[in-house]
């Protein structure tokens, strides 16, 4: 007691001398704060005033030392001065990121509910995680950086067309200023086009243009399009790059040096001297929002820093979101269409192949068969869309009806041919195949349904003489696979490919002239209310690989449900109608995009104690609701998640809806503090996504 009374005053008589320097970091840990740190004691006051924020620091953390990002330095801590420990170490001289790129992340963090400290972790290149200099270090044989970004365009472009030319003046009038653009246009139309000689107009001027694609679209020749065009230095960013690939590219981006930086989801972090334009392609794709840790949507995230580094921002695609569809309708988003393919290639023929009352073979219907011998004959090649990898989704008893189940999940196991075993497709459970049925010993083990492998076995017998390509993520895993099989599609010859998504997303496939997708109608009833919209996205998609050329395309759809208004809306009216009809839809059903979702998620080994922990949050919730004017927030749940049992846990999650994003976002922050300090959020692991992709 004596002892505390006598040292107080000295501590505030120091403190009110000379106030201490204080530095606020975003420390990479779970707790939903920041850090006050003193500076080095190695370090002078005058140095330490100079500290800028947006600087790498190493702290002490609890018994570790971790490398966060300096966000401020000020003089009000809520700590006492002398309980404040010291930074170990400044690890730059120069800020990595700019002070509005600081403040987009930490608007980020708000926005998404996640720890800062753990956002910055995340944006951040692993190699400046690890505290690693931020400096640029080429092997021999890379190709130096810093060619003349304003001399870079080659000559051999083509002449656009009336719409492209349109896309092109309208968003060349737009530059140097904020504003979002949704580029609407069939595939094949030109897109691309229209973003290289919005590029080229960008490096004129001296800027950057950053790129962002889907994760499957990034390949070799994605970037060789771009290379081909220009020569200027290309920084791209994916995950699969080695951690000094990606600081060199991140830190080239960041110094001016690559006129063009290319890349998937977390390019969107990149900070780049000179930004100039922002293109988002295929905005609607899922792989743009990330689905844990820091659940961000790119795109979104994409359209906030546009705005504040007044750059326009494109969003292309040929079958948008309803989201962006609707902002566009609604006049928030320039939209500009592109209905035309260019040059000699046409649109693609549908048809609805009714299947009902036909006797198939593993799938497929004789008709469907013929087609694919006529195209072959032709010279053409045919792809063959299949929505499951693995031999068959369903292996079963045909003595006493036992079904392979994961012991793990609510869901079967997957049969697979290379390597034969049974897989759970939702954890990463593999079993050998069985011999017989484990309850009633019978040999009888039968198959049910259609998968990659067996597409492809299939069609191998049937046509012996040609090559069956499938692609799908079992046969691109090992590195350079899919460019190998890409290359022999792009040979030209006839050949068969059958495949996933894969197949979908961004290839150009111009020999192929006849599309066939299997099985349409899973999407159609799909528990998840995107389920038609991804649908729908999927399969003109998968379409849109043929006629590329100057064959027209053919594209088979096989379906029990041939006169569903959904089929028939988006096969004779074409997807911008259909959309506009599920836009509808959701108006009526008060779904996004005319409201807002909050999805918090729990799941625990133990089957109760998920519910328990989200019908407290619903308490905490009820709460802050009478506390403030949170009018129109709807609650749904606790609920079991659509599969409950997932990799041993138990899952539920509660839905929070309401028509005012603004009031939605304002309960979040003391929801989530609430929730950290439930006794049963011990019990759980909980998270939090703001604008779910999916429900699952
Ligand atoms: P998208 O990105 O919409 O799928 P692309 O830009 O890839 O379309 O164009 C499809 C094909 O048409 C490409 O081979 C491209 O080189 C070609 N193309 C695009 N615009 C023109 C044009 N104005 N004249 C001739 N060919 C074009
Ligand atoms: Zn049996
Ligand atoms: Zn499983």
């Amino acid at each position: 007691m004596p002892v505390a009374t006598q040292s107080r005053p000295v501590a505030k008589q120091v403190e009110s001398q000379v106030p201490a320097l204080l530095l606020r970091v975003a420390v990479p840990s779970p707790l939903r704060r920041c850090f006050d740190y003193l500076p080095p004691e190695s370090l002078a006051p005058a140095a330490a005033a100079r500290l800028q924020a947006g600087i790498r620091v190493r702290v002490p953390f609890g018994k570790r030392e971790l490398v966060g990002v300096l966000l401020a330095t000020g003089h009000n801590s809520h700590i006492e001065p002398k309980k404040l420990k010291r930074v170990c170490a400044i690890l730059d001289e120069e800020p990595l990121l700019p002070a509005h790129l600081l403040a987009l992340y930490q608007w980020a963090a708000a926005y998404y509910q996640h720890p800062v400290g753990e956002v910055f972790n995340t944006l951040l290149p692993v190699a400046l995680r690890q505290g690693k200099p931020a400096q640029i270090k080429l092997r021999k044989n890379d190709p130096k950086p810093g060619m003349d970004s304003q001399q870079s365009t080659r000559m051999d472009n083509p002449v656009p067309n009336q719409e492209q030319q349109t896309a092109i003046d309208t968003l060349h009038a737009n530059l140097g200023r904020f504003t979002c653009c949704l580029l609407e246009g069939v595939t094949g139309s030109g897109k691309t086009e229209v973003y290289l000689q919005l590029i080229a107009a960008v490096l004129a001027r001296g800027q950057q243009a950053l790129v962002l694609v889907p994760e499957i679209s990034l390949t070799p020749q994605t970037i060789s399009r771009f290379a081909g065009r220009f020569n200027c230095l290309i920084a791209v960013l994916h995950s699969g790059l080695t951690a000094r690939t990606r600081l060199n590219a991140w830190l080239q981006a960041g110094n001016g040096e690559a006129g063009i930086v290319i890349g998937t989801r977390s390019a969107i972090f990149t900070p780049m001297q000179k930004p100039g334009i922002l293109i988002i392609d295929e905005e609607h794709d899922s792989s743009f929002k990330q689905q844990d840790g820091l659940r961000y949507s790119a795109r979104d995230l994409g359209i906030m820093r546009a705005q504040r580094e007044q750059i326009p921002v494109v969003l292309g695609s040929a079958t948008p979101s309803l989201e962006s569809l609707h902002n566009a309708c609604a006049g928030r988003y320039l939209h500009l269409q592109l209905h035309e393919r260019p040059a000699a290639s046409k649109t693609a023929r549908y048809h609805l192949l009714d299947i009902n009352g036909i006797t198939l073979q593993e799938g497929f219907s004789p008709l469907l068969f013929d087609m694919i011998g006529q195209h072959l004959r032709q010279g053409n090649q045919v792809l063959v869309y299949i929505n499951r990898r693995g031999f068959a989704p369903t292996l079963y008893c045909g003595d006493c009806g036992w079904l392979a189940e994961c012991r793990d999940c609510d869901s079967r196991l997957t049969l697979h041919r290379t390597p034969p075993s049974l897989r759970c497709h939702h954890c990463e459970a593999r079993h050998p195949i069985l011999p017989h049925c484990p309850r009633c010993q019978s040999r009888n083990l039968l198959t049910l349904g259609l998968g990659t492998e067996r597409s492809e076995s299939l069609l191998q017998s049937l046509f012996p003489d040609t090559p069956v390509i499938r692609i799908d993520r079992d046969s691109t895993r090992r590195k350079n696979e899919l460019n190998t099989l890409l290359e022999r599609v792009h040979s030209g010859t006839p050949c068969i490919l059958t495949g996933t998504q894969m197949l979908a997303k961004g290839h150009h496939f111009p020999g192929v002239s006849l599309v066939a997708i299997i099985d349409a109608d899973s999407g159609l009833f799909s528990p998840d209310f995107r389920g038609q919209e991804h649908m729908a996205q999927t399969l003109i998609q998968v379409a849109g690989r043929a006629g590329r050329a100057e064959a027209p395309g053919e594209v088979i759809i096989q379906t029990q449900h041939a006169t569903h208004e959904v089929l028939q809306t988006l096969v004779h009216q074409g997807y911008h109608t259909f959309a506009l009809k599920l836009l509808q839809e959701r108006e009526l059903a008060d779904m996004p995009p005319f409201s807002h979702l909050v999805l918090l998620r729990a799941e625990s080994s133990n089957s109760s104690n998920p519910e328990r922990f989200l019908n407290k949050a619903r308490q905490i919730l009820h709460r802050l609701c009478r506390e403030t004017d949170t009018a129109g927030l709807m609650l749904i749940g606790p609920l079991p998640s659509p599969m409950e049992r997932r990799a041993g846990k138990y899952r539920a999650q509660l839905l929070l809806k309401s028509r005012h994003r603004g009031r939605l976002q304002a309960m979040l922050t003391p929801l989530c503090a609430a929730l950290e300090t439930l006794k049963e959020s011990r019990l759980v692991r909980w998270s939090i996504d703001v604008d779910p992709q999916d429900m699952i």
